[in-house]
């Protein structure tokens, strides 16, 4: 069936995917003189700061593979710059990311990886980029575009009689459209009501993160006021941390486990004697691993920013386009955080796809809902399964204990070293390969 036809879009999830993609739609569509549909975003949270309280930074990332930087531009350069502004300020530009090895390791990086010359990285605290989105749509009358808080979305299918997809709130409500985008996040309603078989994998890692504001004539930890740190232990637990402002900054500690945990998983949540039982558990889990400058950071933490992971992923499915139906971000391949990259992947997903609807609709294609969307599974969702195995190396690494660890540290000694110095390492590379094949012909002349 024709799938030419776009006049209505609901997007369920108001997150960064769902949020990316509604501002797509208005801003990339009218400079290809092409007229935007009408745009209902349902969010389930009740008012756009009620995770104000999840504090932790992320990583958007500047370079072409997979980082968000090119799509926030693509969308708005004036938006981009904005969100730019409020940036968590790090000193050194240059460098991405620090590690370390062993005991006490976040007190001393062993290792700078530097970012390539004119990337443009940056990390910022999810809720500030989040509300920075909801309040460019605010822009927008809501006839074009509406946002609807406390709205929970549990049921959508096509209805192949009237084109339509069908979507089901849980209050009653329904409405139908000719595009759905589904955006809500890891443990998505949609896909669990769509793709039943499609279920999460747990990957054996925990993660105990917090914020820790710092007092009046305190210093943050030294060596994040430069970049991200992120530790290995070589006893099972690995750390990373960064800061958020001047003020104050995340750390999450990250152990091995064959059982998912239970929730609560916010100190939102968290009556007072588990958020004390949480705190607990984290300076048991780091004594002997971690300096007792961190172990104070943990005892002072702001408890209402707790945050317990399991550690959750999936393979992207195929979404499914004859139903004009498409998944983006974690909905559609949900990641670890310690790939650094479901946020990147997200906004990512909604500017290449609108990319595919622009070019299809220039070519008047009678099919280009469907076409975008499975040119979109074919072409661009590839980049998330290999952010998915190198989340899978990164945790590895993170809990590595005994040889693995050892082997570990020497790996990452080499792969930094060839990010920091490409050319010395190529040269060194192709002369190292040279001589193994200058032995092997000296060997095999010998035999003939
Ligand atoms: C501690 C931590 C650190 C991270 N660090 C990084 C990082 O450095 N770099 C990076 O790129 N990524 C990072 N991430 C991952 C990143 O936050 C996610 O991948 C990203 O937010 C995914 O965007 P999304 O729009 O797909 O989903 P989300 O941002 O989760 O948004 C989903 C939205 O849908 C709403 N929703 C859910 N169900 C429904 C429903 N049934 N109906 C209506 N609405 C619904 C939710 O309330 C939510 O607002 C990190 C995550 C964590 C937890």
């Amino acid at each position: 069936m024709s799938s030419a036809k776009l006049e209505h879009v609901i997007i369920v999830g108001g997150g960064l995917g769902g949020l990316a993609t509604a501002l797509s739609f208005h801003y990339l569509f009218p400079r290809h003189n092409l007229t935007a549909p009408r745009i209902t975003i349902y969010e389930r949270e009740p008012t756009e700061s009620s995770r104000i309280n999840e504090g932790y930074t992320m990583a958007i990332r500047g370079d072409r593979v997979g980082g968000a930087v090119q799509a926030l531009k693509t969308i708005n350069q004036d938006l981009y710059n904005d969100i730019r502004s409020m940036a968590a300020p790090e000193g050194d530009k240059n460098v991405a990311m620090q590690f370390s090895f062993g005991v006490n390791c976040d007190l001393n990086p062993a290792l700078k990886l530097n970012t390539s010359a004119g990337e443009d990285s940056f990390r910022i605290a999810r809720f500030k980029l989040r509300n920075r989105l909801v309040e460019e749509l605010k822009h927008f009358d809501e006839s074009k575009i509406k946002l609807e808080w406390d709205s929970h979305v549990i049921k959508a299918d096509y209805n192949k009689e009237k084109n339509k997809v069908n979507v089901e709130l849980k209050d009653g409500r329904t409405n139908e459209c000719d595009l759905l985008i589904v955006a809500d996040g890891a443990h998505s309603s949609v896909r669990r009501y769509m793709c039943s078989e499609e279920k999460l994998n747990f990957q054996k890692c925990i993660s105990l993160s917090c914020v820790t504001t710092i007092d009046d004539g305190e210093s943050l930890p030294s060596p994040i006021k430069t970049s991200p740190l992120v530790g290995i232990t070589g006893k099972g637990i690995g750390i990373f941390m960064a800061t958020i402002d001047e003020k104050s900054f995340f750390w999450g500690v990250i152990y091995p486990s064959n059982e998912e945990r239970p929730p609560p998983y916010k100190g939102s949540v968290m009556t007072k004697d588990e958020q004390e039982e949480f705190v607990n558990e984290v300076l048991t889990r780091t004594n002997g691993c971690l300096s007792n400058e961190f172990r104070s950071f943990v005892r002072k933490c702001d408890r209402e920013r707790i945050l317990i992971l399991n550690s959750h992923d999936k393979f992207p499915h195929k979404n499914p386009s004859k139903k004009h139906i498409i998944f983006i971000g974690d909905a559609l391949h949900p990641m670890n955080p310690t790939s650094g990259n479901g946020a990147n992947m997200a906004i990512m997903d909604a500017v290449e796809f609108f990319q595919l609807l622009i070019k299809h609709h220039e070519k008047q294609d009678n099919y280009l809902i469907t076409r975008s969307i499975d040119e979109f599974d074919r072409d661009h969702v590839q980049r998330s399964t290999v952010a998915i195995k190198i989340s899978h190396r990164n945790m590895a690494s993170a809990v590595a204990t005994g040889f693995k660890f050892q082997l570990n540290k020497i790996i990452m000694r080499i792969v930094a070293f060839a990010i920091n110095n490409p050319l010395l390492f190529k040269s060194l590379l192709i002369g190292f390969v040279s001589v193994i094949i200058m032995i092997l012909i000296l060997y095999v002349r010998k035999f003939f």
